[in-house]
């Protein structure tokens, strides 16, 4: 004898039904089948909105009938093309029951817990008549049992309690003298013992289905819903998560009890204490292995079982001095709420008892507040506690594993990588018997915390990186590029996944959530909505996926304005722009201690050097204790490309117009040629050695005419390197008469910071410095005498782009 029981998804279409219907004539080949069928899905919902229509005189509920009476027909009419006018006739009848039932809830305006409970029968008593009639329609031997004959429960409304004694001998007389084939029975509804309609809950049916099983003892309690087995976290909400194969019933109750839907908490309890295996299987893939659910030694060391989450949570708060070493607090704090019928989900209380902390079910927050300050009134007016404080808009996630007792460092692990993933955890509770780990979070911050947690516990090798690109110019569209043809290499290599989710130009912003399609990026970039830098953070922000990072291609100032907002949301910040860490000393502080205090990165390895690894080395040598004396550095590759390529038989004009088209200049070429880029480099790099300064601290003798240093617009620079030509001549000829390479200097020493050009002598590591290379020279405590050297290109759209990956990476590795 098998028990099957199928879910609402299950039986939701006439597709699926079909799907059962084969499912159970194969079982029915080889034994005698007992079916539990859910109401088709959605239906319970609806005929609750449409109570709830009717108790608000709202004339809408009738078209929520209608909704439940076409549903239901369509699918009589589909499954049964030549034959279903019996079936129909009896369905009519059923629904003109439910829908007297509405008009006289209407009418009174009232609906009580016994009016709604027999208000939802009608779901299951609908499923089950019409599966049972079409299966035998199809010649198949079935017969439709109401399972209100066989369960029988106290009068609690809504969720009633089984009284098993009469319910075990309903059930096994039943099924002894039933030879049908296959039994249908409603889920979910039952009979108290004076008779009226009641229900076990929502979700019910799953219960249902493991009192049946119980009472007659089969082998096994098959439960057949929409996904394939209980999954290590929600499917839902977490792509990554996959099915269990083995679980034990601790694991399995723990897991719905924190809100994994698939399986309803009380249907473990009575199959339980026989032993009964339950096997979880997906009805829309039924050679998928599924999850069964039993005593067996799992074998797996696995500490985390599952992660789960129950959504509309409040805490409630109880606290005050008054507390303190006197019984019986908590008892009569238990007590009214139990009065009051509300469900208590998790407790926590600090050692010091100075306060009490209790999850609820949103829905009970008011009523509970209003019981139990009027319990506690005289404490409340004498100031021996406090009224007591809601708070709602919360969820709990919960860890489960048997094995986690045997393990140390698993709420560590869980808190740390929620901390830096900017996840604010309000309260926490583990049991005694380490069985599970609960928090309670914001709502907002589930899907993040899952994926988080997820993560950490089950695909530790792999780590996601959702990056937000801005400004996708030359730079970034190279990034982008990059980041494409790396991915899988990443995957492979590194174990490092990596999706762009933002993509914004200076026009136009996309987003996509499981990241964009970067073979045709450009495309749907520019059919993308309207860009704006502040809508481009909201949408980041509101999207909260864990290791977001931002990345700033541009050169823009109210970009950098931004980073704050990042990092104050855990958000890292990768940035090409110099503005930002070349700006005021405090400003650059204040980012840093953001960065520190959020958890938050904020690379910038290419703001000197591009993509070479100056300011890594250089953090590096801080970071073990060396003491930076002097930075001697060629930091332009525009200014070495200039330098190098202007003689005495070219022109200074047209050398810059050749550098500014090869792109190695800034748009506005008087930001390289006045020294002013190469000033914020060394200041970047005196800031990063543990040195206070500013911009105005570096010494800056130009080298510009007096006419090209006041030039107020670009056009108008560079007609004064026409008219100037003489002057730049004249810094030529003298170098070449002394024997010397013009090279563009920036230094660090003592303390103090100067960029100059200057004549470098035959013999010097700079005088060979070619086309737009960088050079960077550290003299410290460890390399006194003999620098250490950092060469290479330093400019150019690539090598940029590669630095603004591997600061991608370094996130990644972190
Ligand atoms: P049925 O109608 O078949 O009873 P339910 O909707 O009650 O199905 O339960 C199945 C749903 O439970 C899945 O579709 C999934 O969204 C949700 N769910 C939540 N947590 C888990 C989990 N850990 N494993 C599997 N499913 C889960
Ligand atoms: N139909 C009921 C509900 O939706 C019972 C069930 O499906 O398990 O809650
Ligand atoms: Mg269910």
């Amino acid at each position: 004898m098998k028990v099957l029981k199928f879910g609402g998804t299950s039986v939701g279409s006439s597709k699926n039904i079909n799907k059962v219907i084969s499912i159970l004539e194969n079982y029915g080949k080889r034994d005698t089948v007992i079916c539990v069928v859910s109401a088709v899905g959605g239906i319970t919902d609806k005929l609750l909105l449409a109570g709830k229509q009717a108790q608000n005189k709202e004339q809408a509920f009738l078209n929520t009938f209608n909704d439940i009476k076409e549903k239901h027909i369509d699918i009589v009419k589909t499954l049964n093309p030549e034959n279903s006018a019996s079936i129909l006739k009896e369905v009519e009848e059923k629904l003109n029951g439910l829908k007297s039932l509405l008009e006289g809830i209407f009418l009174i305006n009232e609906l009580s817990p016994k009016t709604s409970d027999k208000l939802v029968s009608y779901g299951e008593l609908l499923s089950s008549y019409i599966i049972a009639e079409t299966m035998k329609n199809r010649g198949i031997e079935a017969e439709r049992k109401n399972s209100q004959e066989l369960i029988v429960t106290n009068s609690n409304f809504t969720k009633a309690e089984v009284d098993y004694k009469a319910t075990n001998t309903n059930i096994q007389d039943y099924f002894k003298s039933d030879s049908k084939t296959v039994t249908i029975l409603p889920g979910f509804i039952s009979k108290s013992k004076t008779g009226e309609i009641t229900t076990l809950g929502r979700g019910g049916s799953d219960f249902t289905a493991a009192i049946v099983a119980a009472a007659l003892q089969v082998e096994q309690l098959e439960i057949w819903t929409d996904v394939s087995g209980m999954y290590t976290t929600n499917p839902k909400l977490v792509k990554q998560a996959y099915p269990i194969d083995k679980i034990s019933y601790q694991e399995a109750m723990e897991l719905s009890h924190f809100g994994a839907k698939v399986l309803y908490p009380p249907t473990v309890q009575p199959v339980l204490s026989l032993s009964i295996p339950i096997h979880i299987k997906n009805t829309l893939e039924p050679e998928a292995t599924g999850t069964i659910i039993s005593n067996d030694e799992v074998t797996s060391t696995k500490p985390v079982k599952g992660i789960s989450n129950i959504s509309n949570i409040a805490l409630l708060t109880l606290e005050g001095s008054g507390m303190v070493g006197i019984p019986g607090f908590s008892k009569r704090l238990f007590e009214t709420l139990s009065q009051e019928k509300i469900n208590i989900i998790m407790i926590t209380q600090a050692s010091s008892e100075h306060s009490i902390c209790l999850g609820i079910e949103e829905k009970d927050a008011e009523n509970a507040k209003v019981a139990i300050d009027a319990v506690f009134e005289n404490e409340i007016a004498l100031n021996k506690i406090e009224p007591i404080i809601i708070e709602t808009g919360l969820s709990i996630i919960a860890l489960v594993g048997d094995n986690m007792k045997n393990h140390q460092g698993i709420s560590g692990k869980m808190f740390s990588s929620l901390g830096k993933n900017n996840v604010n955890v309000r309260a926490i509770a583990q049991g005694a018997s380490e069985k599970n780990i609960t928090a309670v979070i914001a709502e907002k911050d589930v899907k993040k915390a899952l994926n988080t947690l997820h993560e950490q516990f089950f695909e530790s090798k792999t780590k996601q990186l959702n990056v937000f690109i801005t400004g996708v110019g030359n730079v970034g569209e190279r990034l982008v590029e990059q980041i494409h043809q790396q991915k899988k290499f990443l995957k492979d290599n590194l174990k490092i996944k990596m999706r762009v989710v933002g993509l914004s130009n200076s026009r136009q912003m996309i987003f996509a959530e499981e990241g964009i399609d970067l073979t045709n990026w450009k495309d749907q970039l520019n059919q993308g909505e309207q860009a704006s830098l502040q809508g481009f953070f909201e949408k980041t922000k509101s999207l909260n996926l864990r290791n977001s990072i931002f990345v700033d291609v541009t050169a823009n100032k109210n970009v950098a304005d931004l980073y704050a907002q990042y990092l104050r949301q855990s958000i890292g910040v990768v940035a090409c722009n110099k503005i930002a860490c070349s700006s005021d000393f405090e400003n650059y502080k204040l980012l840093k201690r953001l960065s520190l205090k959020y958890n938050a990165p904020l690379l910038f390895e290419t703001n000197v050097g591009a993509g070479l690894p100056i300011i890594d080395t250089l953090n590096n040598l801080v970071a073990s204790g060396d003491k930076i004396h002097s930075i001697q550095a060629v930091l332009s590759g525009s200014l070495n490309f200039v330098f190098n390529n202007f003689t005495d038989k070219t022109k200074f004009y047209d050398v810059v117009k050749q550098a500014a088209a090869e792109g190695y200049t800034e748009p506005d070429p008087r930001i390289d040629l006045s020294g002013v880029d190469v000033a914020r480099k060394i200041l970047i790099l005196a800031r990063e050695s543990g040195v206070e300064m500013n911009l105005e601290d570096i010494e800056n003798k130009p080298f510009l005419s007096e006419a090209g240093l006041k030039s107020d617009s670009v056009d108008d620079f560079y007609e004064t390197l026409i008219t100037d030509e003489a002057h730049y001549q004249s810094l030529y000829a003298s170098a070449k008469a002394n024997n010397c390479q013009l090279k563009y200097v920036a230094k660090f020493d003592q303390g103090k910071a100067s960029v100059s050009l200057q004549e470098i002598p035959e013999g010097h590591p700079f005088y060979n410095l070619e086309g737009s290379d960088n050079i960077v020279m550290f003299y410290t405590q460890r390399y006194p005498k003999q620098p250490m050297i950092i060469k290479g290109a330093g400019a150019g759209a690539d090598v940029t782009a590669s630095g603004l990956f591997a600061d991608i990476i370094r996130i990644a590795n972190d």
